[in-house]
C-alpha cells in the first residue's frame, strides 16, 4: 500500500476521514487496526496528541521527505517545497533523483544508497538543482523506517542548503589561501608561535632556514641567539605584552663559512579563544601569541664589515705613505746642511779676502753636487699620482660616505651637521676617489675652521642641489670665515690662511681646484655669505645613455 500524504488540508481530510471511521468501525475491523489508526491520527484528550508530531513535521524549518524503497516520493512538508521551488503536486510519486545535479560525483550516491540499503543511516552533503534549475549544496542525511517483519519500509530524508556556508568556508579557503601566498612572497622570515613557543604559522623563509638548518626548528635557533647576545627572551617580552624591533643577531650554519645575520622584530598578537563557553563573550579568554620577523641582512652586514677592512687598509697604505714621507724629507733635510755649510764657508772667504776662484768654483761643484743629492732623494719621496677610472657617480652618495669617515672628527670637534641633500640627483661621471678626498678636504677645512673660533655652535651645513648639466654643491660653516683679499689667494698653491700654520702646505684648494676642473666645474668662495665660510661648487658631465 502507497500512502500519499498531500497538502495540508489533505492531511486534515484524511485524519477526519478517519475520524469518521474511527467513530462507527464497520462490523468485523480487526482491534489492532482501529488501536494503530486511533495512534496515527491521535486522541484529543490525550496531553500531546500524535497530531502535533504531524504538524511539527509539517512546520520545521528542515526540507523532509518520506519515501519508499525505491526513493520515491510520498511525502514532503512546506520548507522542502520552499527551498526545492517545486509545489507538493509536482513531487509526489516522483523520484529523489528530481533533485540530483551532475555537480555530485556519482561515486557519493553509491555510498549513500550502499549505506541505507544497509538499513544505516547516511551523511552527507550534495549538490541540488532546484526547479529553476539554480544548483545549491544540500546537507542530507537519509534514515531507513523499517516494518516490523525489519525490513525497509520507507526513507525519511531531512536536507538543510548550507550553501552560505560553504561560500563563507570558501572564503575563508581563499583568504587563507592568500594570506599563505603573501607570507610566501615576502623576502622576510615569517612566523606565529604560541606562548609556548609552539609555531602556529610560518612562511616559505622559515621552511628554507629549517632545511639549512638541517631539521633544527629555526625558532629555537633564534630564540637562543636573541637571548644570548641581546638579552632578550622573545617569549617573555610577548608574555609581558612588549615587543622589539630590529635587534641584529647572527647565527652559524652548519657547512656555511659565514654566520647569517638577521634583524628580528617581534610584536604580540593576542587572539581570542574559539570554545562554546566563549560565544557570547562571558567566559572569552584570550590567547598571547607573537608574530616575529627575521629579516636576511647577511649581506648587509659583510658590505659593511667589506667596508670597514677597505677603510683601514686605505688609513694603514695613507699612514705608510706618510711614514715614508717623513724620512725621505728628513734624509733630504740632513743632505741639505752639507751645500748650506759650504755655502757658509764660501761666503765667509768672500768676506775675509779676496777668494782663489779655483777654490771658489771647487766649492760651487761641491754645493750643486750635494742640492742634486737632496733633490733626488725629495723626488723619490713624491707620491705617485693615482690614476682612477672614470664611473658613474653619485654626489649624496659620496658625500654621506665622507661624513660617516669624519664622523669621530665632527663629534670631537662638536659640530652639528646640517645635511640638506637633494631628493634625487642625477649621476656624474667622475672619479669616485678623487671626487671623496676633495669633499674630504674641504670638510676637514671646515672643521679646522670652526676649531680656529671660540663659537659655542658650531655648524657644518652640506647642501646638494641638481642644476642644468650637473650638480651643485655648498659647504657652509659658521667658523672665521675667509677675507674678501684672500678668497682669491686662497686657491693659489702654497697660500696658507691658518692661524696655526703646522703641518699646512697650503696646497688643499688649489688640488681642489684641479679635481674640479677635470670634472667640468667651478668653484668659489661666496661673497655674499657673512657668518663663516661658504664654498659652492659645481660638478658636470651627467652620465649618457652612450
Ligand atoms: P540514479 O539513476 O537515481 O541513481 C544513481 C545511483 O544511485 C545508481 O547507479 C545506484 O548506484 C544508486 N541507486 C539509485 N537508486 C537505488 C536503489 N533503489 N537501490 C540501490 N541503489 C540505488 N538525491 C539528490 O540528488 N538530492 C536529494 O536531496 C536526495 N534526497 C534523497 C532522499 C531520500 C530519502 C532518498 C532515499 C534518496 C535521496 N536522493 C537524493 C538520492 C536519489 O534517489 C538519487 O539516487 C540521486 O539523486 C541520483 O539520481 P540520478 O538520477 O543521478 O541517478
Amino acid at each position: 500500500m502507497t500512502i500519499q500524504i498531500q497538502a495540508n488540508t489533505a492531511a486534515q481530510t484524511i485524519i477526519d476521514v478517519l475520524g469518521g471511521f474511527l467513530a462507527a468501525p464497520p462490523a468485523g475491523t480487526p482491534p489492532e487496526v482501529v488501536e494503530l489508526l486511533s495512534l496515527m491520527i491521535g486522541d484529543s484528550e490525550a496531553p500531546l496528541p500524535p497530531r502535533i508530531y504531524f504538524e511539527a513535521v509539517e512546520q520545521s524549518p528542515v526540507a523532509i521527505s518520506i519515501t519508499d524503497a525505491e526513493a520515491d516520493i510520498l511525502y514532503v512538508n512546506q520548507t522542502f517545497e520552499t527551498l526545492t521551488g517545486y509545489s507538493r503536486d509536482e513531487l509526489l510519486g516522483k523520484n529523489q533523483s528530481i533533485l540530483s545535479s551532475n555537480a555530485t560525483p556519482k561515486s557519493i550516491y553509491k555510498q549513500l544508497w550502499k549505506t541505507i540499503n544497509e538499513k544505516r543511516t547516511w551523511s552527507g552533503t550534495l549538490i541540488n538543482r532546484d526547479s529553476d534549475g539554480a544548483d545549491y549544496v544540500a546537507s542530507l542525511t537519509v534514515s531507513p523506517v523499517l516494518d516490523q517483519a525489519g525490513e525497509i519500509a520507507f526513507f525519511l530524508g531531512m536536507h538543510r542548503d548550507v550553501s552560505h556556508e560553504h561560500e563563507l568556508e570558501a572564503q575563508l579557503r581563499q583568504q587563507k589561501a592568500r594570506i599563505e601566498t603573501v607570507l610566501d612572497a615576502a623576502p622576510v622570515l615569517v612566523v606565529l608561535l604560541d606562548e609556548a613557543g609552539k609555531v602556529l604559522l610560518d612562511n616559505h623563509e622559515y621552511k628554507k632556514l629549517l632545511g639549512d638548518l638541517r631539521g633544527r626548528e629555526p625558532v629555537e635557533v633564534l630564540r637562543e641567539a636573541l637571548l644570548e647576545q641581546a638579552g632578550i627572551d622573545p617569549l617573555d617580552v610577548v608574555r609581558a605584552g612588549r615587543s622589539f624591533k630590529n635587534v641584529e643577531v647572527s647565527i652559524d650554519i652548519p657547512g656555511r663559512r659565514g654566520p647569517l645575520w638577521f634583524s628580528c622584530s617581534g610584536t604580540p598578537t593576542s587572539e581570542v579563544d574559539g570554545s562554546a563557553r566563549s560565544y557570547f563573550g562571558r567566559n572569552r579568554s584570550w590567547e598571547r601569541h607573537l608574530l616575529l620577523l627575521a629579516n636576511d641582512i647577511t649581506a648587509r652586514r659583510r658590505e659593511i664589515e667589506r667596508a670597514h677592512l677597505e677603510n683601514l687598509r686605505a688609513r694603514l697604505a695613507e699612514e705608510q705613505m706618510v711614514h715614508g714621507m717623513r724620512e725621505a724629507l728628513a734624509a733630504a733635510v740632513y743632505q741639505m746642511r752639507g751645500p748650506l755649510n759650504v755655502i757658509q764657508a764660501a761666503i765667509g772667504m768672500l768676506e775675509r779676502s779676496n777668494p782663489d776662484p779655483t777654490t771658489l768654483a771647487s766649492m760651487l761643484a761641491q754645493i750643486s753636487a750635494s742640492s742634486q743629492q737632496a733633490l733626488a732623494t725629495l723626488k723619490v719621496a713624491l707620491p705617485e699620482e693615482t690614476k682612477e677610472a672614470q664611473a658613474p657617480v653619485n654626489v649624496n652618495e659620496l658625500l654621506r660616505q665622507v661624513l660617516e669617515l669624519e664622523t669621530d672628527r665632527l663629534l670631537a670637534a662638536g659640530v652639528v651637521v646640517d645635511w640638506q641633500p637633494a631628493h634625487v640627483l642625477p649621476k656624474l661621471t667622475g672619479q669616485g676617489n678623487h671626487l671623496r678626498c676633495m669633499f674630504k678636504h674641504l670638510i676637514d677645512n671646515a672643521i679646522r675652521a670652526l676649531n680656529e673660533t671660540n663659537k659655542s655652535h658650531r655648524v657644518l651645513r652640506l647642501t646638494t642641489r641638481a642644476i642644468d648639466e650637473g650638480v651643485e654643491v655648498e659647504i657652509q660653516d659658521n667658523g672665521p670665515g675667509i677675507a674678501a683679499d684672500e678668497r682669491y689667494k686662497a686657491f693659489e698653491p702654497f697660500f696658507i690662511g691658518w692661524r696655526n700654520r703646522r703641518n699646512r702646505a697650503g696646497m688643499g684648494l688649489a688640488l681642489t681646484q684641479e679635481i674640479v676642473n677635470q670634472h667640468g666645474g667651478w668653484i668659489q668662495i661666496d661673497s655674499d655669505f657673512r657668518d663663516g665660510c661658504r664654498i659652492r661648487l659645481s660638478l658636470g658631465r651627467p652620465v649618457t645613455d652612450e
